[in-house]
C-alpha cells in the first residue's frame, strides 16, 4: 500500500491527542486483544479528530464571512452574527460556528454559508 506515513514524532502526538481524549490507545499497545477491539480504539479515535477538524474547518469559514449579506427573500442587507449549531456529521455530534443574519423585515433568519455566492433561507 502506498500511501503517506505517519513519523514516529508525528505518532507520538497522536498518541497524546487519544490520551487527552480519553481514547485507550496507548494502552492497547500493550494488550493482546481482538482485532475488533483494536479497530474499534482506532475509529473512535479517527472520528473524534475527524469532528474536531469539522469544527474548525466550520469555524474558519465562519471567520471568512462578510459582515452582511443580503436576504434572501426580501434582499435588504442584513449583519452577520455567529451562532454555534449541533449537528450530526458522519462522524457523531459536533458543534459549528456558523455566520447567520436576522432580516428584521421577513422575521427569519439565514445562513449565508448555505451557498458559495449566495444566500439560502433557514428556519431556525
Ligand atoms: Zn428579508
Amino acid at each position: 500500500m502506498d500511501r503517506p506515513r505517519v513519523t514516529e514524532q508525528e505518532w507520538e502526538t497522536f498518541l497524546g491527542v487519544a490520551d487527552r481524549l480519553e481514547i485507550p490507545v496507548r494502552e492497547l499497545l500493550q494488550k493482546d486483544v481482538r482485532f475488533s477491539v483494536l479497530e474499534a480504539a482506532a475509529h473512535q479515535f479517527g472520528r473524534a479528530l475527524a469532528r474536531e477538524t469539522t469544527e474548525r474547518l466550520a469555524g474558519a469559514r465562519a471567520e471568512r464571512a462578510e459582515v452582511a449579506y443580503n436576504c434572501p427573500t426580501c434582499g435588504r442587507r442584513c449583519p452577520v452574527a455567529h451562532k454555534e449549531r449541533d449537528l450530526e456529521t458522519l462522524d457523531g455530534p459536533a458543534s459549528l460556528r456558523e455566520p447567520v443574519c436576522h432580516c428584521p423585515a421577513c422575521d427569519r433568519d439565514f445562513f449565508p454559508s448555505a451557498s458559495r455566492d449566495g444566500t439560502v433561507a433557514t428556519e431556525l
